[in-house]
């Protein structure tokens, strides 16, 4: 059932929870550039204060280490919460199957309560995966998923489809002004070179001249969007009164094979290409069908894949370069 559309409000002061990881430390540094006063909520289990220390001199930013599972308190007035904290990677809710339940359901909880007590805008950070092995392709926000509960990502998914139902629930039967925004693959500076994601994982492979490791035979796709793109329009569904649910991703599909190509290319690496074996319940396929972010939001991708995979090789060579100084 479509939810009604709220006005869009005056923002002024924003909490981010998982402000310290990779999309929420973009958030943080983009709601800064507008103008808006942010407290960022960490617990670091993932993150890193590394990851906001530029902002630290910056008068409107503030930094709180909290795990949004066992509360949450923010002193004065709010007039937004973006909900981003959570493992996202598969290799790390694998290793923090718990931790991912608890923050996607005890976490929710806290920060829908926090939004409703301030009555702030709430954004969910939700994800593609609730769409989990798709039968529908691309994947428009109608379709309900094809997730398995008891296989390793259910946990994951799960905790995502059950936040996406509690911010749903706070919208119709406590009045708070909820969206959600399901985010497709997003890359770019500040991910992890350990986090297991494939293009981090593909970067610092060529660029120490290892093998790139290609799950399967590298046929199944992604979509990867760049980040400034995916905060974009996060930041448009945050500054509107949609409820969503939003799909946030570049339609640019491209199948793992022909990534780990490009980043050879786009690094002038020799490394050769190995072939592992697939994860259980990998996605096949995954690509957004973005229509309404288009119609609700105006929102599209602007940075082409090849740019955006060039600034992100940039990025990871640079910060290589300056771990081998560090180490002599
Ligand atoms: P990330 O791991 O870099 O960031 C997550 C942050 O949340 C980390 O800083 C971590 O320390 C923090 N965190 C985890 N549990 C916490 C807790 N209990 N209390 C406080 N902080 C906690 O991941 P990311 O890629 O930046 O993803 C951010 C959000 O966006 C996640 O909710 C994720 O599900 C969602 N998302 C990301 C992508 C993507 O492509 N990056 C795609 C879909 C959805």
């Amino acid at each position: 059932m479509a939810q009604p559309v709220r006005a869009a409000r005056d923002i002024r002061r924003a909490v981010v929870t998982g402000g310290a990881g990779f999309l929420g430390s973009h958030l943080c540094e983009h709601l800064l550039d507008r103008g808006v006063e942010v407290v960022c909520l960490d617990n670091f289990l993932t993150g890193s204060p590394e990851n906001v220390v530029h902002l630290m001199e910056h008068p409107g930013f503030r930094l709180v280490r909290c795990d949004v599972t066992d509360y949450v308190h923010v002193p004065g007035p709010v007039d937004l919460v973006l909900h981003f904290a959570s493992p996202a990677s598969p290799l790390d809710y694998l290793k923090m199957p718990i931790e991912t339940l608890k923050v996607g359901s005890l976490g929710t909880l806290h920060t829908l309560g926090l939004a409703r007590e301030k009555g702030a805008r709430y954004v969910l950070a939700s994800t593609s995966e609730v769409y989990g092995d798709p039968l529908v392709h691309p994947q428009p926000e109608e379709y309900w998923g094809n997730v398995n509960p008891v296989g390793p990502r259910g946990v994951y998914d799960e905790a995502k489809r059950f936040s996406e139902a509690l911010t749903t629930a706070y919208r119709s039967s406590r009045g708070t002004d909820t969206g959600i925004v399901r985010i497709f693959n997003t890359y770019g500076p500040r991910m992890r070179a350990d986090d297991g994601r494939a293009i981090p994982a593909f970067v610092g492979q060529a660029l120490s001249g290892r093998p790139l490791t290609v799950a399967g035979d590298g046929s199944q796709t992604r979509s990867i969007c760049y980040v400034d793109d995916t905060v974009t329009g996060i930041l448009t569904m945050a500054f509107s009164g949609h409820a969503g649910p939003v799909n946030i991703g570049n339609p640019d599909e491209l199948s793992m094979l022909r990534l780990a190509e490009w980043i050879v290319e786009l690094t002038g690496s020799d490394s050769p290409i190995d072939f592992i074996d697939l994860p259980v319940d990998d996605p096949k396929v995954r690509r957004p069908d973005t229509t309404r972010a288009e119609q609700l939001l105006d929102w599209r991708p602007q940075v082409p894949s090849e740019e955006g995979l060039r600034r992100t090789v940039a990025w990871f060579a640079e910060q290589l370069a300056a771990r081998e100084v560090r180490a002599g």
